[in-house]
């Protein structure tokens, strides 16, 4: 196992620039105490950069970035940058140029962190969303039609491949299969008559080469409710696109809250590297003033831990994370604490070392 790795970092935009260096002050604590090395090259693009320059990243972007071992993202968005520019500019071509297909997203609820829901306890809800990554309705197939007319209209397509619905479900049955065995598919076949039938067909072929996984599906409106009611009945959610994007953002909220959650892009086959980002982003609102919660993008830095192999190393992170919540009182304000980033960070170092 190699025990140095060279990442490239993005801070983005935002408090993606705050909660960057906590995660990578945590990995080089974490190495140091389980002997990995990490190397950094850091890259300026985000939504200022566009600004400037007119493009969020070079134009030989992906070819910098391929030779990492790792990509981590802190969050790019700007309230004066069209949504589009940041999403089309920079985090969908890698993703579709790095294969990074699954889109990986953990909920759990932490002891010390109250859950919006009734029953939502610690140790009782712990389940993945894993969102399909580079296809389904994130397309831009379609167009617009007589603008300024009464007819005026819009058409989107959805684009559902065999192989592209197959890889992803494999991936989430197999994880299913290294966890606690369930599998509930989201979907909405009643509805949309032509791709998501397609999806439930992939679901049940899949299935049948994971004879010790069990799986249910649920319409994703009926699903909502039940992850808000239910949320412990959860283990692996698998999810379109669009849906798994839905899905990771309701979750999150379940577990207290969109600054605790972490994602991973993941490349399974590892024949490009994978791209580690926490769900939420730049939060304007708050930015500059050095009280970002940094957890989603700590926890989102044990997920990278995990995917380059040292997975001790991702569970002291992930120790240090339950630690500080439960023995400690020191919150950044999105949890109804006073500490700053930096000092919620030194809190939890404490407990990496
Ligand atoms: P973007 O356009 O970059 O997606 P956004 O405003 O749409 O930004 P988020 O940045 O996710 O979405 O912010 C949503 C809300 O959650 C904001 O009020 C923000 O302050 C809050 N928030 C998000 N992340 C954190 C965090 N790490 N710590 C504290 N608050 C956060
Ligand atoms: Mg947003």
């Amino acid at each position: 196992m190699a025990t140095h790795h060279h990442i490239a970092l993005i801070p983005g935009d935002g408090i993606g620039r705050e909660v960057t260096p906590a995660a990578c002050a945590v990995l080089d604590a974490v190495g140091a105490r389980h002997g990995i090395r990490f190397s950094y090259d850091e890259f300026d693009w985000s939504c200022a950069r566009y600004r400037e320059l007119g493009a969020m990243m070079p134009a030989d972007g992906l070819d910098r970035l391929r030779h990492h071992d790792a990509i981590f993202l802190g969050a790019v968005g700007d309230p004066g940058v069209p949504d589009h520019i940041s999403l089309w500019g920079l985090l969908i071509p890698i993703r579709r140029g790095f294969r990074q297909y699954v889109n990986l997203r953990p909920i759990k609820v932490f002891e010390g962190v109250p859950s919006p829901v009734r029953g939502a306890e610690p140790g009782v809800v712990d389940f993945v969303v894993v969102r399909e990554n580079v296809e389904g309705e994130y397309s831009e197939i379609g167009g617009r039609l007589n603008r300024g007319f009464p007819e005026e209209m819009a058409v989107q397509e959805a684009v559902f491949t065999r192989a592209g619905v197959t890889r992803v479900l494999e991936y989430a049955f197999t994880l299913a299969g290294s966890r606690r065995g369930r599998v509930t598919s989201a979907t909405k076949s009643n509805g949309i008559v032509h791709t998501l039938p397609f999806w439930d067909e992939l679901v049940a072929e899949t299935a049948v080469g994971h004879p010790a996984v069990g799986w249910e599906q649920e319409h994703i409106d009926a699903l909502c409710a039940k992850i808000v009611l239910e949320p412990a009945r959860f283990d692996v959610i698998v999810g379109s696109n669009l849906f798994g994007d839905i899905l990771s953002d309701l979750a999150a909220a379940v577990a207290g809250g969109i600054g605790l959650a972490p994602a991973a892009n993941l490349n399974p086959e590892r024949e490009f590297p994978s791209m580690f980002e926490p769900v939420h982003g730049s939060a304007p609102d708050i930015a500059g003033r050095g009280i970002a919660n940094p957890l989603g993008a700590i926890w989102t830095a044990a997920l990278m831990l995990e995917h380059l192999g040292h997975v001790e190393a991702a569970s002291t992170v992930e120790g240090a994370l339950v630690e500080v919540l439960a023995g400690t009182g020191i919150r950044t304000p999105d949890l109804g604490g006073t500490a700053s980033t930096e000092e919620f960070t030194k809190a939890l170092l404490e407990f990496v070392r």
